[in-house]
């Protein structure tokens, strides 16, 4: 018998959920097509905003990937925007004309954000906050800094400021009404939210109308309608979101606020279901994910031919994503005459609880600064449990019921079975310590893939580390995460994240804010935050050298014998005369035993004693020469073939290019070393197509290749692109330089930060997308502002004397 065809319009959370479920149900009942106009798998929207603000990446936050959909043969059709519903012979098109027929249809379109249409609302530069195109239209616009207006104060319009403040930006919100949050927060926690956040340098500005955006092309400010002007390079509108209904209206469906559904999620044809914020079930739309994943489970038991199950409404808690920002809110909070209030401030240590009771009963809870007992108050809200027994005390929270303050772990373990741990997902305490006993299972990470409890905004985390630790006593491991070394738990991406996102600028700050394990690092952890912090900081974070190899601490290579190898830079592989006999005079000078030509294109001077390194220096140096970091975890060499200034075949002048290249790229530090090299034509003389970055000059201009390795791991380069000029050859070159800077680990050459990245997605970025190729050519030229000292000079000055001297004859003073 031919399966069934299932058609589902739309690839965000709800439908992703609704297949899981259908997939427990009945592993084979359909063949699932889904069409969904964002070009991507389905991804956790809840977690763009710390996307946004450099705490995860995209890759941390997709729920089902490629392997997935092929796993469940699912045919996905990315970047599909489904146009057109034919009822009458079940199918749907899309806009580029691609038709499918179903059995069963999924409308699961979302919302789209509410645009003020005020003037100026379409020029460059305002943004929605709904995807992740969204978001990474933001970071690419943070990189340039400057002022950033989020228009609307709730729930998204603050995590968009948060996160732009923690991008450098600066960042004004404008929100209409007299206090933040003013649907979640009364006025005392949203007065709590605004000072917070201005402690945190983002100014806030309530009661203001926005009347028009100022700019011709691009957006330059934004006017109030009191006349005020604020300057802006980004505005960000996050002012509410609509059901996105139109397909299902064109269809002739029956819509209101939303696409109509029956508790059954049917739609007004028994065979089109609707889920998620575009579905209205009881006269209501949503726009949390909790009741968009009860609808999920609902319409899979009803295709899986389960008709028993019916959405019902529940109250769901709000919680702010912004790291150190607790708060925490759920039911009505209203004033009236039947209600009354129990309050609890305390105003040093800036919480604030209150629990608004109607007939000795919880209807709603705001609490700030002091969440835990979040889950708990809603617990006794949904079960309308009668609280006059315990009033006296009820403000205190859990902890303080029936006596003195208990340990958490007393506080989870009276918890009912069926109070809910993970709101997102509606998982109760029983069904985690069930499948727990059921399955075995002693890790987060295996609680989260059954349950999904704590898998999508996080923040129960803890409660659900809680419920494990209770279930299973000894038995229950602690996340463990790959860490950098033996000094953190932390991998190099967190840790580079949370840099950024923390602005941590030392390493003592990185180590305790990060609770690093050691008290001083480790020969593995310090040079990469060594390294880390000199690559997000220019000219605020001052290299520290004991964080720095022997060879980068010399600036020169020791040798198997103790003695050191010196080797100046020759730009792109020229050198002169003068050059030469200076160099040449040094080795008879300081009787250097062995000089050889290296596979850079330079001299090697082999056998320097340390204490003649710096004279050896002194007098290159006096020869107008420079160290060429033959040691350093940065750009080495820029070979070149000789090109057509003397070759017949070459099509440009790659020795030329070579040079400036080197002159561009000289000084910067990198997670590893960096070579490259210039060839004039295809025959690639100057071996180009098998360096960190290679250039292979052509007739119409400059391939761009990088990724090749010839070391003990063998690669040739993958092409990123061609340019027509040499400057722009510089400019591409620096970006994508700039931005493995910026994105690579310690240690990780350049073809493997590449794999991790993906080829694509870094061709894509620096080859087509100006504004970000922009952004990481000015970020590298400003930072090399910084770095291009020659270091042999500074110490032939007396730096870092005490590296160079020799050891005190430590016999000798003690014999004294
Ligand atoms: C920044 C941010 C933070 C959030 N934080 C929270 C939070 O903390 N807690 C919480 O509970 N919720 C939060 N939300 C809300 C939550 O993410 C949404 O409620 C949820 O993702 C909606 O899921 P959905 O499946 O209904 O729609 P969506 O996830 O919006 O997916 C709809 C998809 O359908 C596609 N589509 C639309 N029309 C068509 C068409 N004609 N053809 C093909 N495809 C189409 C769209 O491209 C989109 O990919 C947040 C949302 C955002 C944007
Ligand atoms: S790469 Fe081409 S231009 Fe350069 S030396 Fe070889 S043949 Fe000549
Ligand atoms: S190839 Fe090996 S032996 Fe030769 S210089 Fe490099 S590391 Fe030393």
């Amino acid at each position: 018998m031919s399966k069934k065809r299932l058609v589902i319009v739309g690839n965000g959370m709800a439908p992703g959920r609704l297949l899981e479920h259908l997939f427990e149900a009945s592993s084979d009942g359909f063949d699932v097509t889904i069409f969904n106009a964002e070009p991507r798998v389905n991804y956790d929207r809840i977690m763009l905003s710390p996307v946004l603000s450099g705490e995860k990446t995209y890759e941390d936050i997709i729920i089902h990937d490629d392997a997935w959909y092929a796993q469940h043969n699912i045919t996905l059709h990315k970047g599909a925007k489904v146009t057109q519903i034919d009822r009458a012979n079940k199918t749907v098109t899309t806009e580029t004309g691609v038709t499918e027929s179903y059995d069963k249809l999924v409308l699961a379109t979302g919302s789209n954000p509410f645009i003020i249409p005020c003037p100026g609302h379409d020029l460059k530069g305002v943004l929605a906050y709904r995807d992740l195109d969204d978001t990474e239209a933001m970071m690419v616009a943070a990189q340039k800094g400057g002022r950033a207006i989020v228009i609307g104060g709730g729930l998204l319009g603050l995590e968009a400021a948060a996160g732009l403040k923690m991008q450098g930006m600066d960042v004004t919100v404008l929100h209409l009404m007299p206090t933040l949050m003013e649907r979640q927060l009364d006025t005392s926690a949203g007065y709590l939210l605004e000072k917070e956040l201005e402690r945190r340098g983002i100014d806030i500005r309530c009661e203001a109308n926005t009347k028009q955006i100022l700019g011709t092309e691009t957006v330059e400010g934004v006017e109030l309608d009191d006349g005020t002007v604020i300057h802006a390079d980004l505005v960000v509108m996050a002012v509410g979101i609509r059901p996105n209904m139109q397909l299902a209206q064109d269809a002739g469906l029956e819509v209101n606020r939303g696409i109509v559904t029956n508790a059954a999620m049917q739609t007004s044809d028994p065979d089109i279901y609707s889920v998620g914020e575009c579905a209205e079930v009881g006269g209501m739309v949503y726009g949390l994910v909790a009741p968009l994943y009860q609808m999920a489970r609902v319409a899979a038991g009803h295709l899986a031919g389960n008709t028993d199950g019916a959405f019902a409404h529940q109250e769901t808690p709000t919680k702010l994503k912004v790291t150190g920002v607790d708060l925490y809110s759920v039911g009505d909070f209203a004033e009236g005459a039947d209600r009354d209030d129990i309050v609890l401030r305390d105003a040093k240590a800036g919480t604030y609880k209150r629990v608004i009771l109607q007939d000795n009963k919880i209807i709603g809870a705001v609490l700030y600064g002091a969440t835990e007992d979040g889950a708990w108050y809603n617990e006794m809200l949904k079960s309308g449990e009668d609280i006059a027994e315990m009033r006296d005390t009820l403000i205190f929270g859990q902890a303080h019921q029936g006596g003195g303050a208990m340990d958490p772990l007393a506080a989870v373990a009276n918890l009912a079975d069926d109070a809910e741990i993970c709101g997102c997902n509606g998982i109760t305490k029983g069904q985690i310590v069930k499948v727990i006993g059921d399955k075995g299972l002693t890790s987060l990470a295996e609680v989260r893939a059954h349950t999904k409890a704590s898998a999508s905004c996080g923040t129960c985390t803890g409660l659900v580390e809680g419920v494990m630790a209770l279930t299973l006593g000894d038995e229950f491991k602690l996340p463990e995460a790959e860490g950098m070394c033996g000094c953190t738990t932390h991998g190099h991406g967190y840790v580079r994240r949370m840099i950024k996102a923390k602005g941590l600028k030392s390493i003592p700050q990185v180590m305790q804010e990060l609770e690093w394990s050691t008290p001083e690092g480790c020969a593995k952890c310090r040079p990469a935050l060594n390294y880390y912090l000199l690559s997000d900081w220019p000219g605020e974070y001052v290299d520290d050298q004991q964080s720095r190899f022997i060879n980068e601490r010399i600036h020169a290579n020791i040798q198997k014998d103790g003695t050191y190898s010196v080797v100046p830079r020759m730009f792109g592989g020229m050198t002169t005369a003068d050059e030469l006999r200076a160099i040449a005079d040094v080795v008879d000078k300081y009787d250097v035993p062995s000089v050889k030509v290296t596979g850079g294109q330079r001299i090697d001077l082999l056998g320097v004693k340390k204490e003649q390194l710096i004279p050896v220096w002194k007098d290159l140096n006096d020869a107008g020469m420079v160290s060429g970091a033959a040691y350093a975890k940065g750009l080495r060499t820029v070979k070149t073939c000789v090109g057509k200034q003397w070759c017949r075949f070459g099509t440009q002048d790659s020795t030329q290019l070579g040079i400036d290249l080197e002159r561009a790229l000289w000084g910067s530090w990198a997670p590893a070393k960096l070579k490259l090299a210039v060839s004039g034509c295809p025959r690639n003389c100057a071996e180009s197509t098998c360096k960190d970055i290679g250039i292979v000059c052509v007739d119409s201009g400059f391939e761009i290749l990088y990724g090749g390795a010839a070391g003990l791991h063998i690669q040739g380069t993958t092409k990123m692109g061609t340019v027509a000029t040499e400057k722009e050859t510089i400019e591409y070159v620096c970006a994508l330089t700039q931005y493995y800077r910026e994105t690579g680990f310690y240690l990780e050459r350049i073809y493997k930060w590449a794999d991790r990245l993906g080829y694509d997605h870094i061709n894509d970025l620096i080859m087509n997308d100006a504004d970000a190729r922009q952004g990481f050519y000015e970020r590298f030229v400003y930072s090399q502002t910084f770095v291009q000292i020659d270091p042999w000079a500074e110490r032939v000055a007396g730096a870092e004397a005490h590296e160079f001297a020799p050891m005190a004859n430590i016999k000798l003073e003690a014999a004294e």
